[in-house]
């Protein structure tokens, strides 16, 4: 029952295999990779792509004023895209994404059994997740260089801690002879003199 279990090439959500047509992208959650298809990187990355033309939105590109997001959830549409035919001023109906109008919606359908071909807008989708899939593995490259900058500064740091031990004993060690040395050439000064 748990699809986790099951295959690696599996979504972690959905438990969909890895087909020809069906992707199956590696996507960074909570510090963790996971692996969803298509539909499922979409379902989890509402309010970064317009779930109608399913460009992503690039950070601030978008003004507040051509945007508008779901009642329900946080999807973000772009508002030419749901209401082509108001202006910005205009006021709109309240808008729902296509998954909470359906609950069984999703935004990948298979490719046509005999022809093999996609349509436009499984193409635009899987374009969407392969390109939400990149950035969030990109944030994870960054996070996995932030902590080993990170582990070089402590490393850095225990190596200078070490040093100056090292030479914080090589002192002692020198003084130590130093007066034992005195000490020698005082007491045998002494001797010699006695
Ligand atoms: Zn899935
Ligand atoms: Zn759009
Ligand atoms: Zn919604």
């Amino acid at each position: 029952m748990n699809s986790r279990q099951a295959s690696p090439s599996n979504c972690d959500i959905c438990g969909a295999t890895q087909t020809l047509s069906l992707t199956i992208h590696n996507i960074r959650h909570r510090a963790h990779i996971r692996r969803y298809c298509t539909n499922c990187v979409l379902k989890q990355h509402p309010g970064l792509f317009c779930p109608i033309c399913f460009d992503l939105h690039e950070d601030s590109l978008l003004a507040p004023h051509h945007r508008l997001m779901c009642v329900r959830c946080p999807s973000i549409a772009h508002r030419s895209c749901v209401f082509p035919s108001t202006t910005s001023a205009e006021s709109t109906p309240p808008f729902f994404c296509p998954i909470c109008l359906d609950g069984n919606f999703i935004f990948f359908s298979p490719p046509d059994r005999k022809t093999g071909a996609v349509d436009v807008q499984s193409a635009k989708v899987l374009v969407a997740a392969a390109r939400i899939a990149a950035l969030s593995m990109s944030k994870a490259a960054a996070a996995a260089r932030f902590d080993a900058e990170r582990r070089a500064r402590e490393a850095a740091v225990a190596r200078k801690r070490a040093k100056e031990a090292l030479e914080h004993l090589a002192e002692i060690l020198a003084r130590e002879q130093d007066e034992e040395l005195n000490g020698d050439v005082s007491a045998g000064g002494r001797r010699r003199g006695a």
